[in-house]
This record gives structure tokens, C-alpha cells and sequence, in this order.
């Protein structure tokens, strides 16, 4: 982290020690890939935390999670072990596909009295996610039904725009995907990550454009986790499907100017050898911009020393006192 300086957050002062980590415990996209060839990357589903201390003096650290594939069982034990009770939890749903709810009835926490898990989603139609979780856990499919939960399991609905999630500035923006679907943007303490997976390009006839909402949704990211299911020469044949081609996702990250672009929701075909060949013509097309690039894996960390915000004079009113 280079310096152990106090920094001023909201007029606060923070230990530079004070950082946002983001975590991956599940990295593939459609089904769970376990096996000998997916062993580097990861066969889990897309789940993907987000930690950062709360500015409540006393409060435990803030906990965020990016969807409820199978990633989400590793979790869950992980948090069982470190002993974090009562937990309060903030799942940020993005869509419905099986890989983003999956491991949801497997996510131990929510079965413990004392814990409170707050989902957020859509609510309408077949993007409704509240809907979908009781779905799955009906008695045809699973012995414990969403309202059985010991914990405490809360509802909200997020509209397309900006929001306050536990003091925290959270940006829900759609994307283009086969179903309703939302990417992420949530700023804490200084730092941007945006989770913005399920996401296939906006095209113009046979054109493929960068599409503003998205590019408004990932600018200037710190980290920018980011579908990249297929590559150039899969996705002619994989239009329509929902998902991003490697050429593109660079292309992106690099006119939201982002500063680290993770590839993610790596296809369950692509072993760890294909994901290697991905990276490697990802950072070729990166090479001469500031863009650093990594390919998701799951027991990936990533750890941003808390920031302080600098003032954006157009923000302040001339004349106000
Ligand atoms: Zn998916
Ligand atoms: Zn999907």
C-alpha cells in the first residue's frame, strides 16, 4: 500500500488501512464447470463479494454480494467460519439465469436466526427475483422453502438509477442480455467497482456500438467486472445469446476509461488452457493503454487502499453558504 498516511474520507480521518476488498467465489458463466480442467479458474457460478468498513464507529464491516450462483455455498462457510454473527448482508441480484440464484439455498448464513440478508432486484415479470428465489426453493425442489429461512430475509426493489444501499452510492443500470437484467455500480470510500456481467453488445444493423447507459455505468471504474463468455470468433455464431466477445470487453473498459478490467462469466467449455489464450489477447489489446487486465479465478482478491475523494468544484453550488 506504499504509505500509511491518514486520509480524509467525508471529513473523516481513515487508516490506510482501511480498504475495499472485492472477492471471487464463483467466476463461470451458465453451469457450474468443476473437473480437472477448470481447476485454476474455478467451475463455480458468478458470485463476487464486496467488503469495506462501515464509517458506523462500532458497526462490523460492510458486506456486499454480487449475485447468488454456486459461488455463493463457498461463501457462506467461509463466513461461518470466521465467526461473523449476526451478519447483515446486501445481495445485489443482477438477473434470474439459474448461475446467479443457484447457490442461494445453499448460502448457510441465511439459515441462521439473528442474520439479515437483504436482497435487491427487479420485482416484475420474469426478471422478478424475489419470485425466482422462492421458486427454486419450493418443495418439488428443494426440502426448505425461502419463508422457512432462519434468518431474516428482506426484499427491495431497485429501479434503473442511483440509490442509497447502506450508505453506500449504488448505480443500477440495464443491460443487453436475453433477460432483464442489471449491471452494478457501487462507490465506497474513494472507490469505484462495477459488476456488470450477463452483457452482450448494442449493435446498429451489423454494427456493434458502445451503448452510453453502460459506458455512464462503468466510468472511470477502479474495477470493472465485465461478461467476457466468448471470444471474436465464437460470438459471430453467438449472437443474441447474451454475452461479450473479448475484443469488445477491452474496447469498453477502455473508452469508460476504467483502470482494471476483470474477464469474467467465463463459458463452462472454456477450460483453463482457453481462459489463458482469452487473458493473453485481452492485455495484447490493452498494450499501450493504461488498462490493466486479469481474467477472474476464484480465490481471487483484489485490495484498494481507501481514497479520498477529491472535491468536484462544478458540484458545489456558487453561492451557497
Ligand atoms: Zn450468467
Ligand atoms: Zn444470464
Amino acid at each position: 500500500m506504499g504509505e500509511s498516511a491518514p486520509a480524509q474520507i467525508d471529513g473523516m480521518e481513515v487508516d490506510a488501512s482501511d480498504a475495499v476488498r472485492v472477492r471471487f467465489w464463483g467466476v463461470r458463466g451458465s453451469i457450474p464447470a468443476p473437473g480437472p480442467d477448470t481447476l485454476r479458474y474455478g467451475g463455480n457460478t458468478s458470485c463476487v463479494t464486496l467488503e469495506a468498513a462501515s464509517r458506523v464507529p462500532g458497526e462490523p464491516p460492510l458486506l456486499f454480494i454480487f449475485d447468488a450462483g454456486s459461488g455463493i455455498r463457498a461463501l457462506g462457510m467461509s463466513l461461518m467460519r470466521e465467526k461473523r454473527l449476526p451478519l447483515t448482508a446486501h445481495l445485489l441480484l443482477t438477473h434470474t439465469h439459474w448461475d446467479h440464484i443457484q447457490g442461494f439455498p445453499f448460502f448457510i448464513p441465511a439459515f441462521i436466526p439473528g442474520n439479515r440478508i437483504c436482497v435487491y432486484g427487479n420485482a416484475e415479470g420474469d426478471g422478478d427475483a424475489l419470485g425466482a428465489l422462492e421458486g427454486q426453493m419450493i418443495h418439488r425442489y428443494f426440502p426448505v422453502g425461502l419463508g422457512q429461512l432462519g434468518a431474516t430475509v428482506q426484499f427491495q426493489r431497485l429501479e434503473h438509477g442511483v440509490h442509497s444501499v447502506a450508505g453506500l452510492c449504488v448505480t443500477v443500470a440495464p443491460l443487453s442480455h436475453s433477460s432483464v437484467t442489471v449491471g452494478y455500480r457501487v462507490e465506497v470510500h474513494g472507490r469505484t467497482v462495477v459488476y456488470l456481467t450477463d452483457a452482450e453488445p448494442r449493435r446498429e444493423g451489423d454494427q456493434i456500438i458502445l451503448d452510453p447507459t453502460m459506458l455512464t455505468l462503468a466510468r472511470d471504474a477502479d474495477v470493472l467486472i465485465h461478461d467476457a463468455q466468448y471470444t471474436d470468433e465464437e460470438y459471430p455464431s453467438k449472437v443474441g445469446w447474451g454475452h461479450s466477445p473479448t475484443g469488445y470487453v477491452v474496447d469498453f473498459a477502455r473508452a469508460a476509461g476504467a483502470r482494471r478490467l476483470v474477464l469474467f462469466h467465463h463459458d463452462p467449455t472454456s477450460d483453463d488452457a482457453k481462459v489463458d489464450v482469452v487473458l493473453e489477447r485481452a492485455r495484447s489489446l490493452a498494450v499501450g493503454s493504461p488498462l490493466a487486465v486479469d481474467a477472474a479465478y476464484e480465490g481471487m482478491e483484489i485490495v484498494l487502499p481507501a481514497q479520498a475523494r477529491v472535491p468536484d468544484p462544478a458540484a458545489v453550488p456558487v453561492g451557497a453558504d
